[in-house]
């Protein structure tokens, strides 16, 4: 399967930024011929980004979350349409920065990636333990219970259009990246759970990005496990040279 690496650029890169790395990035990225790298950029960048890289094969732009009505009173909020208007073809949903600061439970997951999916758009689930919770040995039961959650009653029908993103929110801008053994346990049981919840030939034709502290120096061990389908970064899709190298290490480096 076409490996993928995401940007999330969360609250970073207004107008003239993402021009800047535009100018850089269209410069640098190669195509395989394959859609096989994103950005999510605020949404106040998009349309700029959009003009300033739409003649790049193999990128797709996105949102960092999504709601599940069409519109009405969500002040704050964006519904399917309106991102796929804009020229989104993703959307990431339940990020741990949503789960942990803005009260993001797995229904309201469930329905965002119900309502991603059913309008067209591939969507980025992510799961992932707190440090507590990995201190505590209960990595498994957690993300086992968040995918459940984030899954409940959503019809897959096509496995290329669903991403599950296993952050653990210790790697998440800590510099410390999970073990390539310990980003495969845990791809390995997701992919299993996800056999139970969507069947298997559907599972193992979903991708599974790991997130937490990737760059292009560690990209290649995560990449060559049996698992590892690609990643969402944060920090190191920043710069425009270090997420392109990121890309082609772990295009490189997939199995
Ligand atoms: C993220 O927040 O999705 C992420 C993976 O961040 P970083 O790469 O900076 O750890």
């Amino acid at each position: 399967m076409t490996p993928l690496f995401v940007a999330n650029w969360k609250m970073n890169k207004g107008l003239a930024e993402a021009r800047e790395f535009s100018s850089e990035f269209t410069a640098l990225f190669k195509s395989t011929g394959q859609v096989d790298a994103g950005i999510a950029p605020v949404l106040s960048s998009f349309q700029t980004l959009k003009e300033s890289l739409g003649e790049l094969d193999g990128l797709m732009l996105g949102g960092q979350n999504v709601h599940w009505e069409v519109n009405g009173a969500h002040t704050g909020e964006i519904s399917v349409g309106m991102l796929a208007e804009l020229g989104a073809k993703f959307a990431i949903i339940g990020h741990s920065e949503r789960r942990e600061f803005y009260g993001e439970t797995d229904e309201a997951v469930a329905k965002r990636t119900a309502a991603a999916l059913a309008g067209g758009l591939t969507a980025i689930v992510c799961v992932g333990e707190t440090q507590q919770q990995f201190e505590a040995k209960e990595t498994e039961k957690v993300v086992r219970d968040q995918l459940k959650g984030s899954l409940a009653k959503v019809e897959v029908k096509d496995p290329s259009s669903l991403v599950i993103a296993y952050e653990p929110v210790w790697a998440i801008g800590t510099g410390l990246a999970a073990t390539p053994e310990i980003a495969q346990n845990v791809h390995q049981l997701i992919r299993e759970e996800l056999a139970g919840i969507i069947g298997k030939d559907s599972a193992a034709k979903t991708r599974i990005l790991y997130g937490g502290s990737t760059k292009p120096e560690n990209i290649a061990e995560l990449m060559e496990k049996p698992d590892v389908n690609g990643a969402l970064v944060g920090g190191a899709s920043l710069k425009a040279e270090s997420f392109n190298s990121l890309i082609e290490a772990g295009r490189a480096a997939d199995k």
